[in-house]
């Protein structure tokens, strides 16, 4: 009797693993903005596509070997921030002095607890910079040089600032970061311009990713180089937790990406999650009811990708398009581009 219990409860606890590993799910985006068809050619494309897929993939084999949420996220992120095509680590737009400042946030679901940098120049990861501050400071939020000098205490990788200005044959957000550069460095630049200016043009291009562990654990965390021609230390959405980055288990995790001064102001992330937590909205409702509504009413152009704790994704946008994509327990990663 003793041994058929204990024999039930295994198969039970067995399936109630499987049944939480069905519902490993991690979604990203690289970006929302005046992304059309006509302005990408092939190759950059299919860069793109090729780029979240591999992201997807090291988060999807990181969940389905019963990894944390938290270490997919940043992984995936790095990825990212590695990546020349996007707005975040390597590749960042340029603030209007011609540096890159980047900022980037994370936060654990689980605990509600959070990290984030600001006006960061050096640190090659800012997603590790903000996992660490979540991780092994008191606080919450770190900025220039303070931050800096905790990621060296740290041990985390410091670069030049003009290893995030290393130039790639393809890329979008590129092209924005470009003529800013132009402009500014108009005599010394100019065998670059025709290069510069066959290059689609973009906004934005921030980079974010949330995931679902297998133990119901929601992460969701943010990277960028913020809005390009930025001035005065200028800090957007990203690394502001509510406005770009939310994780709760109860409700959902978010990350967002377009104009940072909407996203603050309309506390993006953290709405769609007291919506969920007050109102009983679903996902997709919440979502759409902030992204498609509340933001367009004030003007704020962008998205958001999403997940709840059942796994159910959003990734809404009011702009031509967003870098985004997902994958779910099944591993079948679905990247997608325009509307
Ligand atoms: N939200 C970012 C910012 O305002 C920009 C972006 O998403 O590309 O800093």
């Amino acid at each position: 009797m003793k041994y058929s219990l204990i024999l039930i409860f295994s198969i039970l606890t067995c399936l109630s693993t499987f049944a939480q590993k069905d519902k490993i799910t991690l979604v990203i985006h690289g970006g929302a903005g005046t992304i059309l068809k006509e302005n990408m050619t092939p190759e950059l494309e299919k860069a793109y596509h090729d780029k979240m897929q591999e992201a997807l993939r090291k988060g999807y084999e990181i969940l389905k070997n019963g990894g944390k949420s938290l270490d997919a996220v940043t992984e995936v992120i790095k990825i990212l921030e590695d990546s020349p095509l996007f707005n975040a680590g390597k590749g960042a737009v340029f603030s209007a002095d011609g540096k890159n400042e980047l900022d980037a946030s994370v936060m654990d679901g689980a605990t509600l607890k959070a990290g984030s940098c600001a006006s960061v120049m050096t640190v090659k990861n800012p997603i590790t910079l903000a996992r660490r501050i979540m991780e092994n400071s008191p606080h919450v939020m770190l900025i220039g040089r303070g931050a800096e000098k905790f990621a060296q205490e740290q041990g985390l990788t410091i670069v030049p600032n003009e290893y995030f200005q290393t130039e790639t044959r393809l890329k979008q957000l590129k092209k924005e970061k470009g003529e800013k550069i132009k402009e500014k460095n108009k005599k010394k630049d100019k065998d670059d311009s025709s290069l510069l200016d066959q290059m689609p043009q973009d906004k934005f291009g921030t980079v974010g990713c949330v995931a679902l562990d297998e133990y119901g654990n929601i992460v969701a965390g943010t990277s960028t180089g913020g809005m390009s021609n930025k001035k005065w230390n200028r800090v957007g959405d990203s690394p502001i937790i509510g406005a770009g980055t939310y994780a709760n288990n109860q409700t959902c995790g978010v990350s967002a990406t377009g104009h940072g001064e909407y996203f603050i102001r309309a506390v993006v992330a953290y709405d769609i999650s007291a919506l969920m937590e007050y109102q009983g909205m679903s996902l997709e409702q919440a979502a759409n009811r902030v992204v498609m509504e509340k933001l367009v009413k004030m003007g704020g152009e962008g998205g958001i990708v999403a997940l709840d704790k059942n796994g159910n994704i959003a990734m809404p946008f009011n702009s031509p398009g967003m870098y985004r994509g997902y994958i779910k327990a099944d591993g079948q990663a679905q990247t997608f581009i325009y509307k």
